[in-house]
Parts: C-alpha cells; structure tokens; sequence
C-alpha cells in the first residue's frame, strides 16, 4: 500500500475519531526477537543486495527502535471528514492564492517541468500545496532511518517499511542525503512533496543538477520528483484529469463508479452536464464520481486521475488533490450538488458495516471507515433492495438493512 499525504493530513487527523476495536485490531500481530537482533540480520541482507559495508555502518549503527512511532501508527483514528468538508478545508484558507502566488513565482520552472515530464503547472503545484503549504510545513521531526526501521521491524508491515529501509540506505549511497539529514514524517516520508524513500530513490530527479537528489532543500528537484512520479503512474501530456459536471435527477446511478468508463457523449446522453464550459459529446472515456453520492458534488474522472489513485488511494484526498489542481488551472469552487447531504459519521458507518456483513454484503471488520471496499458493499445493497445504487450510504438504507426488509 502507497502511503502518502502523511504530513498536514497526518497533522488533521489528530482531530478524528478513534473507534472501539480499530487500535486493537491493527496491533494484533506480535513482534518475536529483539529489535538489535533483527537490525543485525537486516544488515546482513543489505550487504546481500548490494548495499556499501561503509553506507550500511554509517546509517544503522547505534539505530534504536522508537515506540512513539508504532504508538502513532496504532493509534491512527477513522477518518470522517465529508469531501466538501475535506476538500473545503484543505484548499482554502490561503491555500489557494498562495498556489496562484507560487505558479507565478515560479512559472519558468513549471514550465521546464512540464515540457520535460507533461504534468501542468496547476497539476504539480496542487500536490505541493497539499503536502506541505507550498513546503513552508515542515512536517514531523523524525529520523527517517530509525522511523522506517522500527516499522520494518514491527510485525504489522514489515515488507513494505523493508523495501523502504533499503531504498533509504540506496539514497545514501548514492550520494543523494546523508543520513543525519534524512528528517521527516514518521512514517518515512520525506520533502516538501512528501516521497516515501522508495519513490524517493527510483523516481527522484535532479532538476537543478547539481549532482544529487535533493528533495529537501531544492525546489526544483522536489517538485519535478512529483511531477516525474506522476508521468510514472501514466500522466499523459495534454489530456484532462478532472471535470466538474451536473447530473441529472434521475439516471443509472450504478454507472458512477470509478471502476466503470464510458465516452462523454454517454455520459451526456444520460443527462450529465458540465458545471462550467462545456462537456464534448466525444468518445474521451471517464468515470463519473460522486464523492458524496448523488445529491452532492459530481466529477468525471479522465484516464489521467488514475495518477492520483497512485499518489494516494484515499479517494477524498485523491479528489481533493485533483479538484485543487483544476482549482489553480482556473475552475471555479466546487458546487454542492442537487440537495443536502447527511454524512454519515464514524458510528452510524461502523452501524452500517455491521449491519452489511450480517446480510453477507460486506466481510471483514466494521472499521468505521468510509472507504471503496464500503461503498462497493454499499452499491451492492442498494441494487439488491432497489434504492439509486449511488454507493453512498443514506439513513434510509441503514433503516432498511435493520428492518431486515
Ligand atoms: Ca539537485
């Protein structure tokens, strides 16, 4: 799993709901053998793959493992926030002037970057704001090496922060940071854009060629990391990532889903509109997403949001981070859709998750959490019981599914 966005959302999160059962079940798992024992081994296996005796001495030697960080990570609440909250929350304030600020400011380096890499400026400069308030959030102050090795040593994901460990020790070795200057989130992301070392390693880019990659202290390096990370996920020059549409009142609601394409002129068929300019009846495939369900915000999703899935898999950061993007591109705010919305919180979705996996809808556990595998479930009842399979939960199918109707 990408694990992204950690540092401002990882500051927001600190205002969210911890439910019963969730911190229990993510530290289930046990840790065997001591954590200087497993340092040893994974040394070992550094050398194995390559790694300098010089690099790995330099980096792990004296590393101890930190339990704030398996603390924080276990201790991760369930996030709530609607998208208009989310979205609402995290571009305004001076996010958004400040961006317009920033491409102006640095409108020939996002130029360069986008002749190089055919990620707009808008594009890039969203994900900047995002991460790091335009990278004047400095974020965590933890030791990356010793952050991912103690998570590559806890039993939770060890494969993941292992991987990560050893794409650390590369950075170093290759003359990109030195160890002491590898501060950042305590999950291990680094930067202004926020590059776990993995990504960091393979998909940093020396923009400002002075020889090494410096996502820290260089402007240029970070955000053309970013934007050469993008075009890794399928960024295709030229093409449209996000729209704002209307949708009609009625319409094949289970056709809004972000796993379905149709070309426009379907959609326009089918009722749907743009919100501002217009929306070509061409054959251009897209996913219409209701990030709220049908009486909240629409978008169509081109064939380029699919980088920002990889950026993030969290769809209301993923769309927030689009939907800013076509912010600073020129879009007016986001419309609210065609009626008021009740959002669920995380009490009435854990109710709803128990409620879907008694009916055999759901498996797994009633995390509280709103994510794609719920709305799947969601969709899935809505069509057996004949509600709009817009995949949101409404009060109305809670009250069905405990009526057992
Ligand atoms: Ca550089």
């Amino acid at each position: 799993m990408r694990k992204r966005g950690a540092g401002l959302i990882a500051a927001m999160l600190l205002a969210c709901t911890l439910l019963p059962g969730a911190a229990e079940a993510a530290a289930r798992c046990r840790n065997t053998g001591s954590f200087e024992r497993w340092l040893a081994e994974f040394k070992q296996e550094a050398a194995a793959q390559g790694i300098s005796r010089q690099v790995i001495a330099a980096t792990l030697d004296g590393v101890t493992f930190d339990p704030a960080i398996i603390r924080r990570d276990s201790g991760q609440g369930v996030f709530t926030q609607s998208f208009l909250q989310f979205a609402g929350r995290m571009t305004g304030g001076g996010r958004y002037q400040n961006g317009l600020k920033q491409l102006k400011a640095h409108a020939r380096l996002f130029a360069a970057i986008e002749q190089r890499f055919g990620v707009p400026p808008a594009v890039v400069a969203a994900l900047w704001g995002l991460e790091s308030d335009y990278g004047a959030y400095k974020g965590a102050n933890y030791n990356i090496i010793r952050s991912v090795a103690t998570l590559a040593y806890d039993c939770r994901r060890p494969d993941f922060f292992r991987r990560q460990l050893l794409d650390a020790l590369r950075i170093v070795e290759r003359g990109d940071l030195r160890p002491e200057e590898m501060i950042g989130n305590w999950a291990g992301e680094l930067g202004p854009t926020q590059f776990t070392p993995s990504d960091y390693y393979k998909h940093g880019v020396d923009f400002d060629r002075d020889g090494r990659v410096d996502m820290i202290r260089s402007v240029p390096d970070a955000l053309a990391s970013a934007a050469n990370l993008m075009k890794s996920f399928g960024w295709q020059r030229g093409q449209p990532w996000l729209q704002e549409v209307r949708v009609p009142a009625e319409m094949p609601w289970h056709e809004a889903d972000l796993a379905i394409q149709h070309p426009r002129a379907q959609w326009v068929r089918w009722g749907v509109r743009a919100a501002h300019g217009n929306l070509p009846a061409d054959t251009l495939p897209a996913s219409l997403i209701l990030p709220m369900g049908r009486n909240g915000p629409a978008f169509l999703a081109y064939p380029n949001f699919k980088a920002y899935i990889e950026w993030n898999a969290a769809i209301v950061y993923s769309t927030t981070a689009a939907y800013f993007a076509t912010r600073l591109a020129g879009a007016p705010p986001v419309g609210s859709g065609n009626g008021p919305v009740e959002v669920p919180n995380a009490q009435q979705v854990q109710e709803l998750q128990r409620l879907l996996i008694a009916r055999g809808f759901l498996s797994g556990e009633a995390d509280g959490r709103l994510g794609a595998v719920t709305r799947a479930a969601v969709k899935q009842a809505q069509l057996k019981l004949g509600l709009p399979a817009d995949s949101y939960p409404s009060p109305e199918l809670t009250a069905r599914l405990r009526g057992g109707r």
